[in-house]
């Protein structure tokens, strides 16, 4: 149970591709069944709401779906679930609101409790600064600004620059870090792997989602960055949405079970895939999962 008193939303936890890789088939098995039930919505017009309740607002709201992110391929139908069903007030798709999901219902921290997240200019950022009002935030704004200084961006003001592979806080700083959706665009990200180790205390966690591919043992590197700054990639690059950028950012590498090796060799003691499903909760599809390194 959640403290909602519904159902949670959280399934297994998986440390490792040889766990994950003895039970997929059924996990697999029970998608089919899942899935079932998300066609039960999804077979309805171009676009629809589903009714359900959002861990961020805590009130039953409705959540928009279209087929914008909907790509066919093998046969099969893909849908982008963790980046659908917004939810109509706070603007959180399933992804976001699976990860305040673990911090409300898997995590115990105060409201004082010190947060890290690389992002600060998000309608997000300001959902997380309401619960943790200390909760620092920064965005990358340029190469040629020192870390830690404070920028302009559009409407904010005092935005921070932080690097993630570089960051300027002091060592055991936060209790929490807050990644959505960011390593995928960093080249060396076993060093932001480490960086983030750094600057969490003792039993801090990193909390984080990216782009994963659970039949994937080995992460994907999909694009590399040459010394004089450009881009080499055997692939059609893949850009994402970037707040801080109309062209978007590239996407570096598609994440296999080897990330959690890597983040435990930079340092965390533990690293978990966490598997949430719940169409009480806005989140259909089968398997997502939200990732924690625990220091
Ligand atoms: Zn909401």
């Amino acid at each position: 149970m959640s403290k909602s008193g519904l159902p949670s939303i959280w399934l297994e936890d998986y440390s490792s591709w040889g766990e994950w890789d003895s039970v997929r088939a059924d996990v697999a098995a029970n998608s089919l069944l899942l899935n079932e039930e998300d066609y039960l919505h999804i077979h309805k017009p171009k676009r629809f709401s589903l009714r359900a309740f959002c861990s961020c607002c805590s009130e039953h709201r409705d959540m928009t779906f279209d087929w914008s992110l909907t790509f066919a391929g093998n046969g099969n139908l893909y849908i982008a679930w963790t980046e659908l069903l917004l939810c109509q007030v706070c603007g959180m798709n399933s992804r976001m609101r699976a990860v305040w999901d673990f911090v409300a219902n898997k995590l115990e921290l105060p409201p004082g409790a010190k947060i890290y997240l690389p992002e600060a200019i998000t309608p997000g950022f300001q959902q997380w600064k309401r619960r943790f009002p200390s909760a620092v935030g920064s965005e990358y704004v340029s190469p040629d600004v020192p870390a830690g200084s404070l920028h302009a961006v559009g409407t904010f003001s005092n935005v921070r620059h932080e690097d993630l592979t570089q960051l300027s806080f002091a060592d055991d700083s936060f209790d929490l870090i807050i990644s959505q959706d960011v390593f995928e665009h960093i080249p060396d990200f076993r060093s932001s792997f480490a960086e983030c180790c750094r600057v969490l205390r003792k039993g801090g966690k990193l909390l984080f989602t990216v782009p994963f591919f659970p039949d994937q043992k080995m992460t994907e590197i999909r694009a590399i960055l040459l010394p004089d700054g450009s881009v080499h990639s055997d692939f059609p690059l893949e850009y994402h949405g970037n707040p801080m950028s109309s062209g978007g950012s590239l996407c570096f590498q598609h994440f296999g079970w080897s990330m959690l090796d890597d983040l435990r060799a930079a340092g965390f003691s533990q690293a978990a895939a966490h598997n949430y499903w719940g169409p009480t909760f806005g989140h259909l599809g089968s398997p997502f999962f939200v990732f924690t390194a625990t220091k």
